[in-house]
């Protein structure tokens, strides 16, 4: 069950726990749902606490609630897919960028990056799942047409705790290798509020990533001006896995034994995180 549907239980819950228990006007529940709400952006251990505060539950809807969601977001799409138009950089920007990029590709691989950012992001689910996480996918094939700003929009509407979302690099100069994570700053205008915890969150996911997949790191590092982050309202990075321009990292990001590597290396990260909260 997504989350969004069990804030909706729980409202309905909540409600008639207020009538005949507690005696509340049903309104008491409301409005602490709707404060719930509104500290949603501060994280899910804030909104854990806050509807603690008010509904008692037996421990299985704990174990229930307790389920920690990964919004997973595999970078562009397909070629063939029609995604045009701009759309604003973030909440209320005049400030527009393209809906949709088309990505690097695959120097020596031929790889295109929409394709290994999907087969890293459904190896990543697996993983996670496997874990015990929920999972939400933006996209799950090449056809998908979703523009960033809907992709972070997703990701918070059904009820993700955090928005990874999984790139590779590529530059002109063959010679660039490594990992690196972006985030928004704290001036960031739309998400400034939200650049601690993503910077712990990304620190956590590259650390763990480069260790065990064997990527150099070039760092956790800020960026302000990309659209799926200035939606977001959860804690949110883009990894950038490796450089498909670089021979050393493309061969590598394509091999299927590297790839589970990759793959536990950022569950490894989203564990460690985790357990920091
Ligand atoms: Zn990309």
């Amino acid at each position: 069950m997504k989350k969004g549907q069990r804030n909706a239980g729980r409202l309905a819950a909540g409600g008639v726990l207020a009538l005949t228990v507690l005696a509340l006007p049903q309104g008491a529940c409301l409005c602490a749902e709707l404060q719930t709400q509104g500290t949603r952006k501060e994280g899910f251990q804030s909104e854990f606490v806050a509807r603690a505060e008010v509904e008692p539950q037996t421990e299985t809807e704990m174990q229930t609630d307790e389920k920690f969601v990964v919004a997973i977001d595999p970078g562009h799409q397909g070629s063939d897919v029609d995604i045009s138009g701009t759309e604003p950089v973030g909440p209320g920007a005049s400030e527009r960028k393209a809906k949709a990029a088309t990505g690097t590709q695959g120097r020596f691989t031929g790889v295109p990056e929409y394709e290994l950012d999907l087969e890293i992001s459904l190896l990543l689910r697996d993983e996670l799942e496997e874990r015990g996480y929920e999972v939400i996918m933006t996209r799950e094939n090449n056809d998908t047409a979703i523009s960033n700003a809907e992709r972070a929009q997703m990701a918070y509407e059904e009820g993700g705790d955090i928005f990874l979302r999984i790139h590779a690099n590529g530059l002109d100069d063959s010679s660039v290798s490594g990992a690196l994570a972006m985030v928004p700053s704290p001036q960031n205008p739309y998400v400034g509020d939200l650049a601690e915890e993503s910077y712990a969150l990304a620190d956590c996911i590259l650390s763990a990533y480069c260790e065990k997949a064997g990527f150099g790191s070039l760092g956790v590092q800020y960026y302000d001006d990309m659209t799926g982050i200035n939606w977001s309202r959860l804690p949110v990075m883009i990894l950038e896995m490796g450089f498909m321009t670089n021979e050393s990292d493309d061969l590598r990001m394509a091999d299927p034994e590297v790839q589970e590597l990759m793959a536990e290396g950022i569950a490894d990260g989203v564990d460690a995180y985790v357990r920091q909260k």
